[in-house]
């Protein structure tokens, strides 16, 4: 027996177990928390309504409203279950590079997202991101194999970290089902990858340029952030990162020129 097939009928057999013991306890309390997308959405709106209750939001309705616009642009462009989603977002007035996303369709970004990303076709591409690892069902992906290897604390304290420590202890208090979820592991590389392309398509078929991903990863290789954000973690190099983008623009420009067909322009400002 090779030592992959055993390590993935380990894996199987833990995910066994874990989905077999997804019940309730006579006097109500829930045991398991991979449940179902259903329960894993349920969190992921909590979690972000604590979010918004905890870490002080951006008030400027211009910023808002741009940060809206592109991400309304992207929603509008997805079918099926997704579609049909309760999407939110949050901008979050702090100053790392980052945004991320909650099971169901909860968006945040970090306002220092908005430093590095020149334009609005810049911004989609992180929106695009987001929004793919939520149709992937990557969370759920994520959850399960958290839940047979139980790390996450410390990449939940990076996620509502920041310089707002009166909020700390909430902050880490809200996250703890989270953790439990597996909600605050970071994505796999596969994972990462994947939203990439996908997000590109994304923003393509909602008329914004996919070639201004690639100006965005070389702006952020530039940008000298302490943090890794979310969109760029487990990934390979910056310069990797750029030829997959580079090597998919036939497909999504071809997605853009047929979005600027049927006149979809999008007109995001500041
Ligand atoms: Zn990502």
């Amino acid at each position: 027996m090779n030592r992959k097939f055993l390590k993935r009928v380990v894996y199987t057999a833990c995910c066994a177990v874990v989905i077999a013991s997804c019940t309730t306890t006579p006097s109500g309390r829930s045991q398991l928390i991979l449940k179902s997308e259903a329960a894993l959405e349920l969190e992921g709106a909590r979690q972000f309504n604590i979010i918004r209750e905890t870490v002080p939001l951006v008030n400027n309705r211009d910023t808002i409203d741009y940060v809206a616009c592109v991400a309304n642009a992207i929603v509008d462009e997805l079918d099926g279950p997704a579609a049909d989603m309760y999407w939110e977002l949050a901008i979050v007035d702090q100053p790392d590079v980052n945004a991320y996303v909650l099971p169901g369709g909860k968006i945040v970004v970090k306002a220092g997202l908005l430093s590095v990303t020149a334009n609005q076709d810049q911004l989609a591409a992180v929106i695009g991101h987001e929004v793919a690892h939520v149709t992937s069902h990557h969370s759920n992906e994520r959850a399960s194999r958290a839940a047979v290897t139980g790390f996450g604390i410390d990449v939940a304290a990076i996620l509502l970290g920041g310089p707002y420590g009166r909020n700390t202890n909430a902050a880490y208090g809200a996250l703890s089902t989270g953790v439990m979820f597996g909600l605050s592991n970071p994505f796999s590389r596969k994972q990462e990858s994947e939203a990439d392309l996908i997000g590109l398509e994304y923003m393509a078929m909602a008329g914004f340029d996919p070639r201004q991903s690639v100006e965005l990863w070389k702006n952020m290789n530039a940008a000298n952030t302490s943090r890794i954000p979310e969109f760029l973690s487990t990934h390979p190099s910056g310069d990797t990162r750029i030829d997959d983008l580079v090597s998919h623009y036939a497909k999504t420009l071809a997605l853009y020129n047929q979005a600027q067909a049927e006149g979809k322009y999008p007109d995001c400002r500041r």
